[in-house]
């Protein structure tokens, strides 16, 4: 006998379980099934503990510049099993709270794996056997998967994906990073600072495409002092394994060979949506050539009755971008009338230092025929970066002529993961850099650092010469 819901998520990363708590609030009826864990790979092998390492890796740096403050330690050691221990607490901690929200909501919770009978009859396939669910719309958030390179088949040991990445052992002695994205370029910047002597290879002639360049710039500063190497348009083109040791050979720019060694081979040349064994052909549901579920403003898909949300679909691949759409979906079910179409998604590289933006670029602006300018604040002008040890960085509003409302934001430095909210905010609001300087930031804070870069933009700086 088939179970009948108003509406069943498949998948529950931070699309599937957003989806599944707002649905069950509405009083629709709800299942979520999870092949995995529940949070997805966000919360389990994702953002929550790739940003609990990068917080390991800073407070063992930190404790290194202590000196400087007067204040004396004994040498730092790093107890790597308990530091793996301590972000798997967290992780625990957060995936079983997602458990008790989607059953404080009223959802049902389903561990097994589904696919489509037909657009409205799914089938779960569970550790005691199978049960089939009758649904009046379906939420797909089944997320995405690394993309492999030829010749380097991920083998769990020595090639690693970045989930592998997030739970070794021991801190590899070398590490080789494939792919100079934001996964690899936060991960290889963790290990370096933990001790790991880092090789990145790139098969672009930057690290970090698509982000700003002056940004970059001020990461890379940082790797070079990390030791860490980049191989710039160099391809890695295969692999031997022996003793534990992986043997990578690479082609470089001047199209000569060479061999790089080590304990471990980090892959993260990017993610692919993950449709596979969903049973997608007994629905309408359509992908485009690279994959993505076909989707309009409400996330529907060609399927009347089933809706797709998350890294299956296109746009950045961002846990906040896809619970945005989440909610959308869910309204969009329950009948309202809700459309997915933020001015921005900020986005977030939590390197050393922190790079975050939202909106367009001047580039992206010129390109698109916007007449805008920037205003550019420095942290080693704000006197709460100081006393924070955090003078490298900047704010940057781009703001459109002549009304100077912000279209984009740029920041790097400390805490940009944080500050970047306002700038969405703004941005969201289409607000002008007079509202931005007419609002009172709490000194002294880092957020001050908006405030002066809309006077600096309006001509009227406090804290820099006037030009
Ligand atoms: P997922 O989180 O991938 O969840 C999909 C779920 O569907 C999985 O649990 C899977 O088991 C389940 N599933 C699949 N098929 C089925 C099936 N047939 N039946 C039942 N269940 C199924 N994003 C950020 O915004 N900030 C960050 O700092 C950040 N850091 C990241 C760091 C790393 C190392 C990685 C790999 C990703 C990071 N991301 C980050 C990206 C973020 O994790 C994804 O954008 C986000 O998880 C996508 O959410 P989702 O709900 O679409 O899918």
């Amino acid at each position: 006998m088939s179970e009948v819901f108003d509406v069943v998520v498949i998948g529950a990363g931070p699309g599937g379980y957003v989806a599944g708590i707002r649905a069950a609030q509405k009083g629709l009826k709800t299942a979520v099934i999870e092949k995995e864990s529940l949070g997805g790979e966000c919360l389990n092998h994702g953002c929550i503990p790739s940003k609990a390492l990068i917080h390991v890796a800073d407070a063992y740096a930190a404790i290194g510049d202590f000196r400087s403050l007067g204040i004396a330690v004994e040498k730092p050691a790093i107890e790597w099993r308990n530091s793996i221990a301590w972000k798997d607490r967290i992780v625990k901690r957060l995936t079983t709270g997602v458990g008790s929200l989607l059953k404080a909501a009223g959802a049902t919770v389903i561990a097994g794996e589904a696919s489509f009978i037909d657009a409205k009859t799914i089938r779960v396939r569970e550790a005691g056997g199978e049960r089939e669910l009758t649904t009046r719309a379906t939420i797909l958030a089944t997320g995405s998967k690394p993309f492999e390179v030829p010749g380097l088949p991920f083998d769990g040991q020595v090639v690693i994906s970045s989930r592998e990445a997030l739970a070794l052992g021991e801190i590899p002695p070398r590490l080789i990073v494939v792919g100079g994205g934001y996964i690899g370029m936060e991960l290889g910047t963790v290990y370096a600072m933990l001790g790991s002597q880092v090789t990145v290879v790139e098969l672009l002639d930057g690290l970090l495409t698509g982000q700003p360049r002056d940004a970059v710039k001020l990461v890379e500063r940082n790797l070079r002092r990390l030791k860490i190497k980049t191989l710039l348009q160099t391809k890695a083109t295969g692999l031997e394994v022996a003793g534990g040791i992986g043997k990578l050979t690479v082609v470089g720019p001047d199209g000569a060979t060479s061999i790089l060694e080590a304990e471990k081979i980090l892959v993260t040349v990017g993610r692919k949506p993950f449709t596979g064994s969903i049973g997608l052909e007994n629905t309408a549901v359509t992908r485009d050539s690279r994959g993505f579920i076909e989707v309009d403003g409400q996330r529907r898909t060609k399927d009347p009755a089933i809706f797709a949300i998350g890294d299956i679909v296109p746009g950045p691949m961002l846990a906040h971008k896809a619970s945005a759409e989440a909610l959308v979906a869910v309204a969009a079910i329950a009948g309202e009338n809700a459309i997915f179409a933020p001015r921005a998604v900020p986005g977030v590289v939590f390197t050393a230092p922190e790079i975050a933006t939202v909106g367009l670029s001047k580039e992206a602006a010129d390109a698109s025929g916007v007449s805008v300018e920037e205003a550019v604040f420095p942290y080693q002008a704000l006197g709460k970066a100081l006393t924070m040890g955090a003078s490298e960085g900047y704010f940057k509003w781009i703001y459109r002529l002549p009304d100077q409302v912000i279209v984009g934001a740029e920041i790097v430095g400390r805490d940009a993961s944080a500050l970047i909210g306002e700038a969405a905010l703004a941005l969201e609001n289409e607000l002008t850099l007079h509202q931005v300087a007419r609002t009172i930031h709490p000194h002294p804070t880092l957020s001050e650092g908006w405030h002066e870069a809309a006077e600096l933009g309006l001509g009227w700086p406090i804290h820099l010469p006037r030009k």
